[in-house]
């Protein structure tokens, strides 16, 4: 039976002041959650999570000194560096992904900014990817106006650049660059055209004003980022976060919360941090209105639930993968039938 729904937010609004959006972290869980389902709704099938695979095309030995990150020069954390990835083999883990029912295939490079002689290989890997029908994602640090033309014009079709936290606590965690660097990249990618996946991570000793701050600057945006990867902080052993502080689940819980609500036709994922949840705490994420996730075993350099038990736990919530329009539900069913057939033979899906 069809439950006929009350109204709720679709209208997507760029003036969120902080009194608002604390007046939403405010409300009885029970309310918060209500609403942020009626704005999902309204905006996108409640049955469907879009699920991208990510893979690390050069790890580690990062000039900058990201508090949170493995990957950063700066600290050590043991992570085995790697230089770029041959397009063939970049070409190889696209093909997987797309097997085991992936529709967008992010690529991530630990850089400042690319170098002008890294450009070619990054662009042959563009097209590569995308001549395999899959979409386009790349994460390659600062982009001028030059080089997010280029990107766009091979056919990236979304460049990933995370505001990670507010403006006001954003050098406590980066000192390397600024707040207005990731804004100005950001500008940079608009303006070329592509499709922007920017968020944050959570529970790296912020306040919740902080949390507000960091909605508030992708909500207000003059154009709302089509994916907002909302991350709970992996804690990594060697990083000056290691020892932060757990935040309260049901704090990350709101924080989805009053994202879909926020931004009501941006896609809310679920990304790094997964691991550690619970399912249940998972589902109620997909509740709140998260409707993305990354998929496959290794999301960059920390560890992704496994992909078959991704799969369980979609079947168990009557979850299906949204699918790219050209794409029926035979192919989406072929694809999870190949994992399954996949993990039999193989235990595992990413080395890398
Ligand atoms: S988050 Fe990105 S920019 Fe920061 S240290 Fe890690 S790889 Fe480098």
């Amino acid at each position: 039976m069809q439950l006929s729904m009350p109204q709720g937010q679709t209208e997507i609004r760029h003036d969120w002041t902080n009194e608002e959006v604390q007046a939403l972290f405010d409300l009885p869980f029970n309310d918060l959650l209500f609403q942020a389902q009626l704005v999902h709704r309204q905006n996108f099938d409640p049955n469907e999570v879009q699920v991208s695979t990510l893979l690390s095309i050069k790890t580690g030995a990062c000039p900058e000194d990201c508090k949170y990150c493995p990957q950063s020069g700066h600290y050590n954390t043991g992570l085995e560096k790697e230089r770029l990835m041959q397009v063939e083999k970049v070409l190889e883990k696209a093909r997987k992904a797309k097997e085991t029912g992936s529709t967008r295939f992010c690529m991530g490079a630990a850089w400042k900014h690319p170098a002008d002689k890294d450009m070619p290989y990054v662009l042959e890997m563009v097209k590569g990817v995308k001549e395999l029908g899959l979409e386009t994602c790349m994460t390659l640090g600062m982009l001028d106006q030059s080089k997010a033309d280029q990107l766009a014009e091979a056919g990236l079709d979304y460049y990933n650049h995370n505001l990670d936290t507010s403006p006001e606590f954003y050098d406590k965690i980066i000192t390397t660059r600024t707040f207005q660097d990731r804004l100005d990249t950001l500008h940079h990618v608009r303006e070329s055209g592509m499709k922007i996946c920017s968020g944050g991570i959570l529970g790296m000793g912020e306040t919740a004003t902080d949390r507000n701050g960091l909605l508030i600057q992708l909500a207000n945006m003059p154009k709302q980022p089509e994916s907002v990867p909302i991350n709970m902080l992996v804690k990594v052993e060697g990083t000056p976060l290691e020892n932060a502080e757990d935040l309260d689940n049901l704090d990350f819980i709101r924080t989805i919360a009053v994202a879909r609500i926020m931004m009501p036709k941006s896609h809310v994922r679920l990304s790094a941090g997964r691991e550690s949840m619970s399912d249940e705490m998972q589902a109620m994420t997909f509740m709140a209105g998260a409707n993305s996730i990354f998929y496959g075993e290794c999301l960059l350099t920390t560890p992704n639930p496994e992909t078959h038990r991704d799969l369980k736990l979609f079947k168990r919530l009557g979850i299906n993968m949204e699918q790219r329009i050209s794409e029926s539900d035979e192919t989406q069913e072929q694809a999870i039938m190949n994992t399954l057939q996949k993990q039999q033979d193989d235990q595992f899906y990413y080395e890398a």
